[in-house]
């Protein structure tokens, strides 16, 4: 059964280097990927734009195309919700598919401090995604949990349906949602940061660009 990807994030705006390292993952892992936009618990900074105009860009940037898919379900309860819980919805609704929780080394990194993060095994694989730029040292007693856990054979990705943890080696592209902001808030046009779909309505961007 070909795997099914999640790739989570806040997607405020949706960029070049999500979508390139979410296409490569879905390539490496034969796998279908959704990307799932999350609701942002209220301890964080509040994103830029609202749920619903980075759902907007996020059908903009994937149309056209049919291996990556939006899956809005965090967003369509009300409230941050835990990626555990998000997971065993979907371990119920896909029975013994494999399920790979993507993650760019920097959220890797800091998955310690995720709620049952132990318990992420017993319902996914965790696919590392490299990212430069990003200070991604991987804290000691993560190693040692995730060491035995460790593969770089996508068959055994696909022949099991959690538990594993593999690199996934794709084009790094030093590209942040965070630059992307700055950029349109000092009125420069980041194009070829962004993917075209998101000029071609001029609200999409809207909420990044200055007011005059
Ligand atoms: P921000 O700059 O606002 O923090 P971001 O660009 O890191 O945003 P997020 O929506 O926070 O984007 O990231 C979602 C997921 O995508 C995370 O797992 C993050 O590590 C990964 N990611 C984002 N950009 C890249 C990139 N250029 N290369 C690899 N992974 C990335």
């Amino acid at each position: 059964m070909k795997p099914l990807g999640l790739f989570g994030g806040t997607f405020d705006p949706i960029h070049i280097g999500h979508l390139s390292v979410a296409w490569e993952a879905a390539e490496l892992l034969d796998a279908e990927v959704r990307l799932m936009p999350a609701n942002v618990p209220p301890h964080r900074a509040a994103p830029t734009a609202t749920a619903t105009q980075r759902v907007d860009m996020l059908r903009a940037a994937l149309r056209g195309q049919s291996r990556l898919a939006l899956d809005t379900r965090e967003l369509d309860r009300s409230g941050p919700s835990y990626t555990i819980d998000t997971l065993g919805e979907f371990r119920r609704e896909f029975g013994e598919r494999p399920l790979v929780l993507l993650l760019g080394a920097d959220a890797f990194a800091g998955l310690r401090s995720w709620h049952r993060w132990r318990d992420l095994f017993d319902l996914t694989h965790i696919g590392v995604i490299n990212r430069p730029g990003v200070d991604a040292c991987i804290p000691v007693e993560l190693e040692r949990a995730v060491a035995a856990r460790r593969t770089d054979d996508p068959s055994v990705i696909r022949a099991q349906s959690a538990g594993r943890v593999i690199e996934l080696a794709v084009t790094p592209l030093e590209v942040s949602a965070t630059r992307i902001r700055e950029l349109l808030a000092e009125g420069r046009d980041p194009r070829y940061l962004l993917p075209g779909g998101l000029f071609d309505d001029p609200a999409l961007l809207a909420p990044y660009r200055a007011t005059p």
